[in-house]
């Protein structure tokens, strides 16, 4: 979400893009690593996005980036990774046909205790409610109660991103008896099937990483649920497609959403790095367990992709936050 309005944002992002400036910045920083974080996007909006993203950047797999951070290899100049967090089942329609016509490699996120389920995730569910205006004033702690959905659901989010996890879990469960949702409601939230994972990797453009069993936020658990949700996690991976050097995405990953040893335990699942939602580029010694992202979604305009892509959006005081 951003601070200003929608078509102030588009028309400023148009105007950088066309300017040359994010050209100019992008030559300036054709050193750094690129990672862009996606969620869901629709199939034309991301069609648009990777035409220019390819012609512009050279898009190298997640691997290849982690090798160059963290062991010097070279990787070609201007060096962009796409990931996509979650895991949605739109992806294998919305997104793989793009990838595979412009073989350009892209990393996928699973919360896997979700992968081939009907069930669907925690904020699914909160979505859910927001989108159908369910009635759930008398479950909300007293702060909440009285709140328009428009902003409740933003409040809501952050609330229960922020408590411990208990909270979050009996929170979540009573919002989600209120919900009456058809299966065509939930199906847009549903996750990826093993089949279409494997499908996936096969075709040697995406690969698949690991984002936690259930998507609880790791610095809110106990230590010993974190570490059984990543390892957990590392173990579905390795059953359903194999041994890899397999990468790992904090749940919401922002500075507060994991610690040091939360990125021990990730190591020690075998994952060969970890990446962040904090906003910024990449660099040879970085730290391979705090890699940063730069988030982008289908509101975004080509124009506005190629500002954030840029790191110039930033820099020129727009706002900018992880999800
Ligand atoms: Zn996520």
């Amino acid at each position: 979400m951003q601070s200003r309005g929608f078509s102030c944002r588009r028309l400023y992002g148009s105007a950088v893009a066309y300017s040359g400036l994010a050209a100019l910045q992008r030559a300036r920083q054709r050193h750094r690593i690129v990672i862009l974080a996606y969620h869901d996007i629709d199939a034309p909006t991301f069609k648009r996005h990777l035409e220019f993203l390819a012609r512009t950047y050279n898009i190298v797999s997640l691997t290849e980036a982690v090798a160059a951070i963290g062991h010097g290899e070279a990787l070609p100049e201007r060096a962009l990774v796409l990931t996509f967090d979650d895991g949605f089942r739109s992806f294998y329609t919305t997104v793989y046909p793009s990838l595979r016509q412009f073989q350009a490699p892209a990393t996928v996120f699973l919360i896997t205790g979700y992968v081939g389920s009907d069930d669907i995730p925690w904020f699914g569910w909160i979505d859910l409610a927001s989108r159908k205006r369910a009635d759930i004033a008398d479950v909300l702690p007293n702060f909440l109660r009285g709140v328009e959905w428009l902003s409740l659901r933003r409040s809501l989010m952050a609330y229960l991103k922020t408590v411990p996890d208990e909270e979050r879990r009996s929170l979540t469960e009573k919002i989600t008896l209120r919900i009456e949702a058809s299966d065509e409601e939930k199906d847009r939230y549903r996750l990826l099937t093993w089949n279409q994972v494997r499908e996936m990797e096969r075709s040697g453009l995406v690969s698949f990483g690991g984002h936690t069993r259930t998507h609880p936020i790791l610095s809110r658990v106990g230590l010993d649920t974190a570490r059984q949700e990543i390892a957990d996690c590392a173990a579905d991976l390795e059953r359903e497609i194999g041994p890899a050097p397999r990468h790992f995405a904090y749940p919401n990953g922002g500075p507060a959403d994991f610690n040091e040893q939360v990125k021990g335990m990730v190591q020690e699942a075998g994952f060969a790095s970890a990446v962040t939602s904090i906003r910024g580029t990449n660099g040879p010694g970085d730290d391979l367990f705090a890699l940063r992202r730069i988030t982008v979604d289908g509101t975004l305009s080509v124009g506005e992709v190629a500002a954030k892509a840029s790191g110039l959006w930033f820099q020129l005081g727009q706002g900018g936050m992880y999800m």
